[in-house]
């Protein structure tokens, strides 16, 4: 079992329409709250980053943000956080992020949700660091992405071995508990000889 203390959240920072997505937010950071794990996410109090911020810290969390210049001057920073890291650029900032957790998880989101997501993927597919990366599938919003990902194993684009890098479930203490367990696959050999 892996010992999980801190957990990144990626996700939107729009306010979606339909109140499931803010509702499964606050059921993330709530539950993060009560297990004792702090929360890491991008700084901001905007959309769901911002519902995820606000359910941990009113559990009595401890919640971390990274945050750029730019984006805090914009008056985007969430002002409750335990700490504020105010970081030069969006590259200091996902690595900081990545670095402060022990497993990353996205919840619905559009773009930057998912360049994050998959970059700490990527990251630990290629044993940049180890480190568990989960899906909250609220009301099946990934339903599409975990589809395209069957469909880049069954093409060869994703190895099988990495297929267990990403771990989806709908609600979020399987999902925590799925992340606590997670093998991470080492890679010997990344292009091997045909
Ligand atoms: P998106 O999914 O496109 O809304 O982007 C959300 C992700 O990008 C979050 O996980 C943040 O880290 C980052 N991000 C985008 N916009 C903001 C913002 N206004 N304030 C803070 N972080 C943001």
């Amino acid at each position: 079992m892996r010992h999980v203390r801190r957990v990144c959240i990626y996700s939107g920072s729009s306010n979606a329409d339909g109140p499931r997505y803010r509702a499964a937010a606050r059921t993330m950071g709530t539950l993060l709250a009560s297990a004792g794990i702090g929360v890491v996410f991008g700084g901001g109090r905007v959309g769901l980053m911002g519902e995820v911020a606000d359910a941990a810290l009113a559990a009595g969390g401890v919640v971390i943000g990274v945050i750029t210049q730019n984006l805090q001057e914009l008056e985007l920073g969430h002002a409750g956080c335990t700490e504020l890291f105010v970081v030069e650029s969006m590259h200091a900032r996902k690595l900081m992020m990545a670095q402060l957790s022990d497993a990353l998880i996205a919840l619905p989101g559009g773009f930057g949700t998912m360049e994050e997501m998959f970059e700490a993927t990527t990251w630990t597919q290629l044993n940049i660091h180890e480190k568990p990366v989960g899906i909250l599938n609220v009301d099946g919003f990934y339903d599409a992405l975990l589809a395209w990902i069957a469909h880049a194993r069954r093409e060869g684009f994703i190895k099988d071995i990495h297929g267990k890098l990403l771990t989806a479930h709908a609600e979020p203490v399987e999902l925590l508990r799925a992340l606590s367990g997670a093998d991470i696959p080492r890679i010997e050999t990344w292009i091997q000889d045909p």
